[in-house]
């Protein structure tokens, strides 16, 4: 191999339209079951691959490691393993998704890498070739091999696309305080935050995905979450306000937070939303659902003549 393969890929953000802990696994982890959902919101992924040995990873968010701990870092690592090949490879990592905020940046970064080295080395596995890498990688990576609306089981890493996708705008809010992910599984395993346990998600996803579905949604960190910081509830009970009299049609906690949604049917209403937010204090944005054949569109693109030789 000479000459030196590029691409720059989107790394789509994440919500949890709804999220259900169903009990802890015999491996420890828990079962879950969640509706994903890719937004517009996105880093970018910028990958070159030449002759030679070594990987190398760059970002320009500081905080954010550049080494075996970087999830990018360990996707590429993986997969140049897995293929037996050796190609230097270089990462540059464009942040844009707020760090820790259940948003799933580091898991789709890693799921980016994957898909764009697989076709810069030429290996053909494709997303679903990936998936057992990704699942190695974390809970979250398999889904942002396929994107769009999808149900997620198991770990939240067994992954069903859904016929049906989701066309909605929503407004995201980034709370300054958050619940440390662990605390909060720690305090439902412990059962000192009740849960729901209604089957939700099924209802939602046999809806038609509109006004009326979105109230069906918990997500069973929720509660737990709020529980272990009350100031993070506060907060929430302010922004809850402000997307619900913009006419929100659900509005959720995302993961185990802290990014707060709302879903709105118009950009208009979404960014409004989003101003009134700004207005009251808190870092808010909106943006568009990413539907899974969109999803796929911006990856093609990004790995065709088009994407490759606008860089
Ligand atoms: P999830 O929703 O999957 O829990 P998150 O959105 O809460 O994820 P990330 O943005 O993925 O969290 O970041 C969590 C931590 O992972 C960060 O504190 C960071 O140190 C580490 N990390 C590893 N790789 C990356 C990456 N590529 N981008 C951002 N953070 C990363």
């Amino acid at each position: 191999m000479g000459a030196l393969k590029r691409a720059t890929v989107p790394a789509f953000a994440k919500v949890n339209l709804g999220l259900e802990v169903l009990g802890v696994r015999a491996d420890g982890d828990h079962e879950l079951r969640t509706i994903f959902q890719s937004v517009a919101l996105h880093d970018d992924v910028a990958l070159v691959v030449g002759p030679g040995d070594g990987l190398e990873l760059r970002c320009d968010a500081p905080g954010v490691p550049t080494d075996e701990r970087n999830l990018a870092w360990r996707a590429a690592a993986d997969l140049l393993r897995f293929t037996g090949l050796r190609r230097r490879v270089r990462i540059g990592l464009t942040k844009r998704i707020p760090a820790a905020g259940g948003l799933g940046g580091g898991s789709s970064n890693a799921a980016a890498v994957l898909f764009a080295l697989d076709r810069l080395l030429g290996t053909g596995l494709g997303p679903a070739g990936l998936v057992p890498l990704a699942r190695r990688l974390g809970a979250d990576v398999a889904y942002f091999l396929f994107g769009g609306t999808a149900l997620g089981v198991a770990r939240g890493d067994e992954i069903y696309p859904l016929a049906r996708q989701v066309d909605a705008w929503l407004t995201l809010c980034f709370p300054p305080t958050g619940a440390s992910t662990a605390a909060v599984f720690r305090r439902i395993d412990a059962g000192l935050t009740p849960r729901e346990n209604a089957p939700t998600i099924f209802r939602f996803v046999s809806s038609d995905l509109t006004a009326g579905a979105y109230r069906l949604l918990v997500n069973d960190l929720e509660a737990a979450a709020l529980e272990e910081v009350p100031e993070l509830e506060a907060q929430v009970v302010r922004i809850r306000g402000v997307l619900r009299s913009r006419g929100a049609w659900g509005t959720l906690l995302s993961g185990s937070g802290s990014t707060y949604f709302g879903v709105f049917e118009t950009a208009v209403a979404a960014r409004d939303a989003a101003r009134e937010l700004g207005r009251a204090g808190f870092r808010a944005t909106s943006c568009r659902t990413v539907t899974g054949g969109r999803y796929r569109r911006a990856w093609e693109r990004a790995l065709t003549g088009e994407g490759r030789r606008a860089r």
